[in-house]
């Protein structure tokens, strides 16, 4: 919901293209909202390796040249897995082994829905419900990204691995932050990849009211991490004058006051961009 509404809030500010892409492949909810007319819908196939028992003569070697550490060899069973959700269908795999053991084999791991939101253009992503093949689904959500458009992903909660590789790709990470117990935990995970990719990094925290115990503690972790708070969103069914805004009939969504949120942003990367600048002329 915040993404969307960050996204809503963009679109105001008169850039020619933007666009809100769903990256929660395994809930989709946004597709659900999109005008059907507006629908089109690609379905996607990626080459999955399939390990050939027969030729196999389990010695190890394709599993030294997979770097997700997808395929996990027994030597004393003797034995190769392949664990789907790591594998990105590189092929590397398929290359290494000169026994032939390993075929590349088209599998339908979901499908690539765009279409429009009133003014606006969505593009998400759907996984099969039985597929664990998401890292190729995330890959290709992000070659069909508009390049010449500002566009505002949303990612599902937490951090697995298909969201750390389309993270990677991102120029820019927004956390949301709630208060629950784990949240110094998420923080330290999301800054670990953030950090190493160069990402800049800023918070927006959800649910929060000024003067609570939770928002000191983020703000003291933030001067800390020298890490920017970019807005604060109280609890809607707190707010007095929350406006509700109906998408169709069986959609509603609600405005959140994110107004404020895409300044601060483009503040911190005009600033990020010129301190990165510095220092790549200076070595
Ligand atoms: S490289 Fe080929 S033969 Fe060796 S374990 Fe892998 S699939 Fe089997
Ligand atoms: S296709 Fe690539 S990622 Fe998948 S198992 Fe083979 S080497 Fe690993």
């Amino acid at each position: 919901m915040i993404s969307h509404n960050l996204f809503r809030e963009v679109a105001q500010h008169g850039y020619t293209y933007v666009q809100l892409a769903g990256f929660d492949v395994e809930k989709p909810d946004l597709i659900d909202r999109l005008e059907i007319e507006s629908l089109t819908t690609e379905e996607i196939y990626v080459p999955q390796p399939v390990i050939e028992v027969t030729k196999c003569k389990f010695c190890g070697i394709c599993s030294g040249y997979c770097t997700e550490k997808a395929i996990q060899f027994n030597r004393f069973v003797p034995s190769v897995t392949l664990i789907v959700s790591r594998c990105c269908a590189c092929g590397n795999c398929q290359k290494a082994c000169s026994r032939n053991g390993i075929k590349m084999k088209e599998k339908h791991v979901g499908k690539i829905v765009t279409g429009r939101l009133g003014m606006h253009q969505i593009i998400a992503g759907k996984l099969d419900p039985e597929s664990e093949f998401k890292i190729p689904l995330i890959k290709a959500l992000l070659e069909r990204l508009n390049p010449e458009a500002i566009c505002i992903c949303d990612f599902e909660p937490g951090l697995d691995l298909a969201v750390k590789v389309a993270l990677e790709a991102m120029d820019v990470a927004v956390i949301v932050l709630q208060n629950k117990p784990d949240w110094k935990q998420h923080l330290d995970e999301m800054i670990a990849i953030t950090g190493k990719s160069k990402i800049l990094t800023g918070l927006v925290l959800n649910k929060t009211e000024e003067n609570s115990s939770f928002l000191s503690e983020v703000e003291e972790d933030c001067n800390l991490r020298s890490l920017p708070i970019w807005g604060i969103i109280p609890d809607f069914r707190t707010l007095e004058n929350k406006k509700v805004l109906n998408i169709n009939d069986n959609s509603k969504i609600f405005m959140l006051p994110v107004t404020g949120i895409w300044d601060a942003i483009t503040k911190s990367h005009l600033h990020f961009q010129s301190t990165y600048n510095e220092t790549f002329t200076q070595h």
